[in-house]
């Protein structure tokens, strides 16, 4: 539900939008596909009002996303000098999300859905309620009064399709279907997205799922699943890291996973990890812990031990969150 200080705060930042001429747009580091989607449906919106518009990104964008409009135009940098007349900060908690310093000097305009979004920019805007960021900026594109043109409308229908794990996850909501029922009327190609998202791997990411999954592991009740990947791992089946992506969502295809860890080694001892839950069960609450967020059920952390060690906590923390959801009252 958007609430009418939503729209007092959405009307303002369009405000400053308008007199403003030179932007910098950003995101998280390791972007997906709602950071990418959410700052080039924003760029898009800013060219056609003939404003002047860099991205700044600290990490490049997932392969698959080069093929889509504007995607390569994204600077892979860690600093900026001049941030702009201002800055807009998508799908960030945290302004050091962003991994890029020198906007803290800029006029922050910051648009987000993650849970405990800190309120680090001069204008805020969160909506802990939006399937996707780049439903939020859906709604600032259409306040600002631009042409919703197939460009506009490709990524923010790739930040939706991405964000709710194609349309698995429980904060879509009726908004979410209008808003791509108008992206497909403004003339994008939903099967052609999904297609060059989901359906252009290389065989290395192939064989690395196979790997991956061939050792994964349940805990005693059955409800909870890890799995891991590690350089050597990677290198064996001729895959990177990055080719890892979307693992993480596959145990819970199983009817009985409710909960799932993917542990990617990051240095010795030092382990990122995604985290994936069914329903009501809430793997923020854990990433929090690790000074990590994101979702109720999608978040992530870093967490430094040996995997043996990392494993069994994990299994008993996620075990907990499924025991709290089940005695929650729904
Ligand atoms: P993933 O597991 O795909 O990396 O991330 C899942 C969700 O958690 C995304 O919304 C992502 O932005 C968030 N997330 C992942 N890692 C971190 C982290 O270290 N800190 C915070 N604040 N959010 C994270
Ligand atoms: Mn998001």
């Amino acid at each position: 539900m958007t609430t009418a200080t939503e729209v007092s705060v959405r009307a303002r930042i369009a405000d400053e939008i308008r007199r403003r001429q030179r932007f910098v747009l950003s995101s998280h580091v390791r972007p997906d596909g709602d950071a990418i989607g959410s700052q080039l449906a924003m760029a898009f919106a800013l060219w056609q009002l003939g404003k002047e518009v860099r991205l700044v990104n600290h990490d490049a964008p997932p392969t698959p996303m080069m093929v889509f409009p504007g995607v390569p135009k994204i600077e892979v940098s860690s600093h900026v000098e001049d941030p702009g007349d201002a800055v807009i900060v998508m799908e960030c908690g945290e302004l050091s999300r962003t991994g890029v310093e020198g906007f803290e000097r800029g006029f922050v305009i910051n648009i987000d859905h993650h849970l405990g979004n800190t309120g680090y920019g001069t204008l805020n805007w969160f909506d802990t309620s939006a399937a996707a960021c780049g439903e939020m900026v859906f709604d600032l594109v259409r306040e600002l009064g631009v042409q919703l043109t197939p460009e506009i409308a490709t990524h923010v229908y790739i930040a939706i399709l991405t964000d709710t794990g194609s349309f698995h996850y429980s904060n879509i909501s009726p908004q979410t279907f209008d808003i791509c029922r108008q992206c497909v009327e403004a003339g994008i190609d939903p099967p052609a997205i999904a297609g060059a998202i989901y359906d252009s791997n290389s065989l290395g990411r192939l064989k690395l799922f196979g790997a991956v999954l061939s050792k994964m592991e349940l805990d005693a009740s059955g409800h909870v699943a890890t799995v891991y990947v590690d350089q050597k791992l990677a290198t064996e089946c001729g895959g990177t890291y990055e080719d890892t992506e979307g693992i993480v969502n596959l145990p819970l295809t199983v009817k009985e996973i409710e909960a799932v860890a993917f542990f990617k080694e990051a240095g010795p001892d030092d382990w990122r990890v995604s985290m994936r839950s069914k329903g009501e069960v809430d793997v923020n609450a854990i990433a929090k812990q690790f000074g990590g967020g994101g979702h109720k059920n999608a978040s992530g952390c870093n967490a430094r031990g040996t995997f043996e060690d990392l494993k069994l906590l994990f299994q008993r923390l996620l075990l907990e969150q499924i025991e709290a959801a089940r005695a929650r009252p729904t």
